[in-house]
């Protein structure tokens, strides 16, 4: 291949389908580097078997965990990348999760950046992914210098009621924000049809705002915009200086081809992201590119979180369960000197879905099948921020596969948020008098492999002896090579990362704008 492009990004979700979308009218030429396909629109996308206990839309990756035992990561290949299976809660992060925060298991470092330079981008990308919310409403939620583009959907009678309770409660609840192209002014007319099937599933008829649909898809038949799908990158080469990315390796249908572009940006999620730029290593980069510091693959995270069914002898009603949040524990509280991090909802229980998360969920309750449980529960899901550890790493082996070595943070805080979780429900009808037999919770902790908010492998900083990418998320010891996906953040927070990684796509967006003139 002769074409030189501009700019050449690797793997089109959050961060890089962003990224994409906002260089396109910039009229330079773009190659974006996609290893999946388009994700098939079927029947199936709807369906909680295949999606749920097959597996269907999950890598077929194989990755190693730190014993050396072989697993699955929940990883998605395709245009659009996990934004195609995501839940579309896009919070931004909280002014307070910018700067250093003391944790139970140590310290949440400060960010190189301010919320106050993020906000901007944050506003961009709530108007571009169409984010539905009602700032004001979240005390720990910090200025916006926009409205959110659409107003929050809607509670469902259940979760009205839920929220009523705990604001007499003296709790303050939140309409938790949702990036779903619902119109609930016009639903005739409106793109989502506000259906059951959206939390970890593929939106059939296209209403979830996903790097797919909002970023990808707008630039198709552009003539300066190439999307190569089955495109896997595989090593990324420099000149003899080490300081210029001069051809980007693919792997195409069974054949090696290589690309050249002015400048290089690495989106392929974190652990590919570092998977990446450690199998790149090279003379001038013996312990992999960019990796002078040794902080490339180092500093995962994935959020300690728990997914929680509450039952209640009530039957909960609800379609789309993911309208509301509650960051009462977000930070430090009179009682508890840590933060214990955000609660929300998620997606809503079906027998299928539960069938193939927790097998033995019956167990719990031997009256009810699974479909009773499922009619009856009401879902939580409860995210505590987990730490930057060095020891908690992506390596790769000498085949090029990713192992991931990761031992969990902040436990003492997730089971505070647990305990104050339980306590919430006893002002929402979950209470001894009003559930199924007594208080019934059934906990779920999110495994290694399910990496679904994977972090942090070449986080951005000011000093390049402790960070693998400046504050424009170049690499400090190359050029033109930049790392726009969720791999920069130094630190998580403990709110969904996806639209932080847009934002910052937007930011670099318009920095790389600004640097090819
Ligand atoms: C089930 C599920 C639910 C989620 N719910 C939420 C939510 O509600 N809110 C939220 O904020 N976040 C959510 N997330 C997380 C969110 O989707 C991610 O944080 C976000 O997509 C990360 O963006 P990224 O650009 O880092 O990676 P991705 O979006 O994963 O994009 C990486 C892309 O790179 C491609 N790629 C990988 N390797 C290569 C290679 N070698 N060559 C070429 N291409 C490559 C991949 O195919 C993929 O398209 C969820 C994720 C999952 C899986
Ligand atoms: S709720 Fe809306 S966006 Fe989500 S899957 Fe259903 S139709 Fe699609």
């Amino acid at each position: 291949m002769t074409e030189n492009y501009d700019v050449i990004i690797i793997g089109s979700g959050a961060g890089g389908g962003t990224l994409a979308y906002t260089l396109a009218d910039s009229g330079k030429n773009i190659l974006l580097l996609e290893r999946g396909d388009f994700l098939p629109r079927e029947l199936e996308n709807w369906d909680a078997k295949p999606v749920f206990v097959e597996g269907k839309y999950i890598s077929k990756d194989t990755w190693f965990d730190r014993d050396g035992k072989q697993f699955q990561p929940q990883v998605h290949y395709f245009v659009g990348g996990a934004t195609k299976l995501y839940g579309a809660a896009l919070y931004r992060l909280r002014p307070g999760d910018f700067d250093e925060i003391k944790h139970a298991s140590g310290i949440s470092p400060a960010w190189p950046l301010s919320y106050d330079d993020f906000e901007p981008w944050y506003s961009k990308a709530e108007r571009l992914y169409q984010v539905h919310g009602n700032a004001g409403e979240d005390p720990t939620e910090g200025p916006h210098s926009e409205p959110y583009p659409w107003p929050a959907v809607s509670h469902e009678p259940r979760l009205q009621q839920i929220s009523d309770g705990l604001a007499k409660g003296g709790y303050r609840p939140f309409h938790a924000p949702c990036g779903i192209m619902l119109n609930e002014a016009d639903r005739p007319r409106s793109t989502c049809i506000r259906c059951a099937t959206c939390d970890g599933y593929p939106c059939m008829v296209h209403a979830k705002a996903d790097a797919d649909i909002i970023a990808v898809r707008p630039l198709l038949g552009r003539p300066n915009v190439t999307l190569l799908t089955g495109a896997e990158v595989t090593r990324l080469e420099t000149d003899d200086s080490g300081r210029t990315v001069t051809g980007v390796v693919v792997s195409r249908d069974g054949n090696r081809e290589v690309y050249r572009g002015d400048i290089v940006a690495v989106s392929a999620g974190a652990a590919n992201s570092a998977k990446i730029l450690l199998n790149s290593a090279s003379d001038k980069h013996p312990n992999g590119l960019a990796n002078g510091s040794d902080q490339v693959g180092r500093n995962y995270m994935f959020h300690n979180c728990k997914a929680i069914a509450a039952l209640s002898k009530e039957p909960n009603d609800t379609v789309y369960q993911k309208t509301l949040g509650i960051n009462d524990f977000y930070f430090a509280t009179k009682d508890y000197e840590y933060p214990m991090g955000n609660i929300q909802m998620v997606g809503k229980s079906n027998a299928e879905a539960m069938r193939g998360e927790q097998p033995q969920l019956t167990w719990f309750a031997p009256e009810w099948g699974l479909d009773d449980t499922a009619k009856h529960s009401v879902d939580w899901w409860l995210t505590t921020e987990d730490l930057p550890v060095p020891e908690n790493r992506v390596t790769t082996d000498k085949d090029g596969n990713v192992h991931l070595t990761y031992a969990v943070t902040n436990n003492e805080e997730a089971d505070r948020l647990y305990e104050e979780l339980k306590k919430i429900l006893n002002h929402t009808g979950m209470a001894a008098h009003h559930v199924f037999r007594k208080n019934f919770y059934m906990d779920m902790a999110i495994p290694l492999a399910g990496c679904a908010h994977q972090a942090g492998t070449c986080r951005f900083g000011t000093d390049p002896a402790t960070s693998v990418l400046d504050t424009d998320c170049k690499a400090h010891e190359l050029d033109n090579l930049y790392v726009v996906d969720t791999s920069f953040f130094p630190s998580i927070g403990a709110v969904n990362p996806a639209l932080t990684a847009m934002a910052n796509a937007l930011r670099v967006g318009d920095h790389l704008r600004q640097r090819m003139g």
